[in-house]
């Protein structure tokens, strides 16, 4: 009789977005005259931009000639797309990086998953609460943890709370973790990190042999020109850190597809009998056996983010967003509401006010205003009381639903 691995019966069943769809679509249904706003999900709205697009048509005809035709191509992904990536993202921010160390997936979403695949069943994993449900998911899947309590945490996780008393930014644990997970600009708090803040992860690391798992998907929504792009400004940073990276919110690709993973060369973790192994090696063999690189089409859609013109159009994208991020911020804070984030991040996070639970608020915006956001709760215990939304969607959508809530205070 075939078996399944039971790792996935301890998952929390997928709660949190199925559980708005839910109660979203009930609303619907007994109200269907109601014009429902949704600033849930974090997914991109605005079009692709015309760079991009016009590389991948492009692309396309290549592929209809047999002279520029492209089969399989290299598991890592092109050289041309690494080498654009790693001197225009890395090494122009005075970062280290090579272009073999830079392996292009087609997310960062399955990379940040599949990087278990690499390390041993023994480590102790540590994630911020609030988190990226990801992140815990898949140490569930791949049998890290024990079952999870009635508010959700995994037996075997080390939780570092995040709130409004630490800044959003973890305090560095006093016990010994091995495997820790960064996401800056922060989702769903919008929290950023400072270089010191990052170095004294990367000191902790060096000093305890840890490898930080450092998400910088909304790296390009920073404003302040002090905080750090790259983990990789920090130094000591390619001893201990491997690096997520994602054309999804910067220039629109979360349905395309397109993202990287930097694993610098002297990064190493300890096989069973105590030798050094490099990770680069296992990460380069994991791939090259379980991925077939992402399409020649795609990744020339993402070289051309980084030509003049894609500059440009990415640049007015994120300030699309920005610009919504900074109308929520400052209608909600008219509003009497405490508002977190939204300045180097596409998300807000308010504490939900009198007091209401994550759910409770969530109910009250549905019922009231006809707005869709997401539950601070869902995203972890420490996160309830704490409410997320997000700044991707249309002028026109923002400014009706900060009309609305205007309305629900007055
Ligand atoms: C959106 C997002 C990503 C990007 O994932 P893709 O699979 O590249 O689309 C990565 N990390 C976080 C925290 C995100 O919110």
């Amino acid at each position: 009789m075939a078996t399944i691995n039971d790792n996935y019966l301890k998952l929390k069943a997928g709660y949190l977005f199925p559980e708005i769809g839910r109660r979203v679509n009930a609303f619907a249904e007994a109200n269907p005259e109601a014009n429902i706003i949704r600033l849930g999900i974090g997914d991109v709205t605005e079009p692709l931009p015309e760079a991009c697009r016009a590389a991948m048509v492009r692309a396309v005809e290549d592929m209809g000639d047999r002279a520029s035709f492209k089969g399989y191509g290299p598991e890592q992904g092109y050289n041309w797309l690494r080498e654009k990536i790693a001197s225009r993202d890395f090494q122009a921010r005075g970062c280290e990086v090579d272009a073999s160390e830079i392996f292009i997936s087609d997310g960062s979403k399955c990379d940040t998953g599949n990087i278990l695949d690499i390390f041993g069943k023994n480590n102790k994993i540590a994630v911020t609460d609030p988190v990226y449900p990801v992140y815990v998911d898949t140490n569930v899947m791949a049998g890290n943890t024990g079952t999870a309590n009635d508010k959700g945490e995994f037996e075997g996780l080390v939780y570092l709370p995040i709130s409004a008393e630490n800044d959003f930014t973890a305090a560095i644990p006093d016990e010994k973790v091995d495997l820790i997970y960064l996401c800056f600009p922060n989702n769903p708090t919008g929290a950023t990190a400072t270089k010191e803040y990052l170095k004294s992860w990367v000191d902790y690391a060096k000093a305890n042999g840890s490898i930080i798992f450092f998400d910088a998907a909304y790296e390009a929504f920073i404003t302040d020109e002090s905080l750090p792009h790259s983990i990789y400004e920090i130094e000591g940073a390619r001893d201990c850190a491997i690096e997520f990276r994602s054309f999804s919110k910067n220039a629109g690709f979360t349905g395309t597809r397109c993202a990287l993973t930097v694993v610098p060369k002297t990064l190493t973790a300890k096989a069973a009998d105590g030798s050094d192994v490099e990770l680069w090696k296992l990460w380069n063999r994991r791939q090259s056996t379980k991925f077939n690189g992402v399409s020649y089409i795609v990744q020339r859609g993402a070289e051309a983010v980084y030509s003049e013109e894609g500059q440009a159009q990415i640049r007015d994208l994120i300030a699309f967003y920005m610009e919504n991020a900074r109308i929520i911020r400052e209608k909600l804070t008219a509003a009497g509401m405490q508002v977190y984030g939204g300045i180097n991040a596409p998300y807000i996070w308010l504490k939900t006010p009198s007091g209401l639970s994550s759910w409770d608020f969530f109910d009250k915006l549905l019922q009231t205003c006809h707005v869709v956001g997401t539950p601070g709760s869902g995203f972890g215990a420490a996160g309830e009381g704490y409410f997320r939304i997000s700044a991707f969607n249309s002028r026109e959508n923002v400014e009706e639903v900060m009309k609305r809530i205007a309305q629900l205070q007055a």
